[in-house]
């Protein structure tokens, strides 16, 4: 699982990549789609440091050879649905060549350096054409802290959630790119514990800080996935916000899930992290002793002490005109399923999944206050708004404020690697 690329030692001819702090170091070389700005062409780059390597651009120089130069091309092409389709040989091969010649002292350098382009002066699109959007629900955390605010009084936890992985299918229409415009939504609504329904803009309107996984090769319809399998299935993980307007939720979704109240919009962040540079970052699938055993499609043969992943995530909230403040911080290992489980169950019953599906982990919440991935849980519903630097409160999102998802992974030994911003700016509704 770890090799030469994980080495912590190692360090790159591009300055900003051995920054300390950096989301982008030598060992990350995570995957998106760029241009600079005034350009027409989107292409696959990497991330190194503040830098983006263009991958169209790479992969035309004699840098890279064998079966890493032909999947060079394909991370250099303006949609990755093709590298997400070639497996774990191919990524491997290449991010082993692409580690090599962005190290310092590669012969490389020469020819790569006119290969970069400042993120700063990039703008992003989608990395891949998203097919199927599932999101699922995977933290026990927070199916109870939302359960208090959603969910009739007294009513007992979901009985199904420790059985199996539980989703919705989603909409992949609206998945856009961080920065994407968000205009509050408009719709019927009923705040839970009222019985007045009204009709006009979402007073509820909330975020949910995901992960997004992105989809490698697909299963043909009919044959499942198994769950020991289902890693070579997965290309990587970016940063998701599922932008929810509870009020509408409330409304409308028994008994058949979400609709209007999640589907205007789901942003994601531009850079995809690899299931490879996440390997130092394995960490045990946590159950209690009283937890069902899980069915064996779902049980790994090699079991689950590295089966979840270390990654911390936290939302920043910025009201106009006022300081950024942290608003939640809460750790992916802490979700009940982990992502091989997710795709053995999705593909059990014979379901397909295609190369550039994305698959949303739900909303990823922890017990404590502060741990909180969404402003319902962490208002309650409004009954306990957040305190701001400025001397205003929050309950729910207001029109002006900007919400930002971050992630990273940490580890005594490892180098630190981060997933870069979700944001999401929040416009007034458009009357009509
Ligand atoms: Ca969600």
């Amino acid at each position: 699982m770890l090799n030469e690329t994980h080495d912590p030692h190692l360090r790159s001819w591009v300055a900003s990549a051995n920054l300390d702090g950096t989301d982008f170091p030598i060992q990350n070389l995570p995957h998106g789609v760029f241009r600079r700005r005034g350009e027409t062409q989107f292409r696959g780059g990497i991330a190194i440091g503040d830098q983006i390597l263009d991958m169209s651009a790479a992969s035309a120089t004699d840098v890279f050879s064998g079966l890493a130069a032909q999947i060079a091309k394909l991370a250099g092409a303006a949609t990755l649905n093709d590298l997400m389709a070639a497996g774990p040989a191919p990524w491997s091969a290449l991010r082993l060549a692409l580690s090599r010649s962005l190290r310092e002292g590669s012969d490389a350098r020469e020819k790569l350096l006119p290969c970069l382009v400042t993120q700063a002066d990039a703008e992003f699109a989608l990395p891949a054409v998203i097919g199927d959007f599932t999101d699922f629900f995977t933290s026990w955390h927070h199916m109870i802290n939302a359960g208090k605010v959603l969910a009739p009084p007294g009513a007992p936890p979901l009985p199904n959630f420790k059985w199996l992985p539980m989703a919705y299918h989603g909409r992949s229409s609206s998945i856009e790119i961080s920065g994407a415009p968000l205009h509050r939504p408009v719709g019927q609504t009923r705040i839970p514990g009222e019985t007045e329904i009204t009709f006009g803009p979402s007073r509820w309107l909330d975020h949910e800080v995901e992960l997004g996984l992105f989809v490698g090769p697909g299963n043909a319809r009919g044959i499942p996935i198994t769950v020991d399998e289902a890693e070579d299935h997965l290309f990587g993980l970016c940063l998701l916000n599922d932008w929810s307007a509870r009020d509408i939720q409330a409304w409308e979704s028994m008994p058949l899930g979400p609709f209007l109240a999640k589907n205007f919009l789901t942003t994601i962040s531009p850079w995809i992290v690899t299931m490879e540079a996440l390997a130092p970052y394995r960490a045990p699938l946590q159950r209690s002793a009283d937890d069902p055993s899980a069915f064996s499609y779902l049980n790994p043969s090699h079991g689950t002490d590295r089966l979840a992943l270390d990654i911390t995530l936290e939302a920043w909230l910025e009201p106009v005109g006022g300081a950024a403040q942290k608003f939640s911080r809460s750790n992916y290992q802490d979700a009940y399923w982990a992502p091989s489980q997710l795709i053995a169950h999705h593909t059990r019953n014979g379901c397909n999944l295609r190369a550039g599906d994305l698959l949303g982990t739900g909303t990823q919440s922890g017990n404590r206050d502060g741990e909180k991935g969404s402003m319902l849980e962490t208002s309650e519903g409004g009954k306990r708004p957040l305190p701001l630097p400025n001397g205003d409160t929050r309950s729910f999102l207001e029109d002006g404020d900007t919400l930002t998802v971050r992630g990273h992974c940490e580890r005594p030994g490892f180098a630190r690697i981060g997933f870069g911003e979700c944001k999401g700016s929040i416009l007034p509704a458009i009357s009509i």
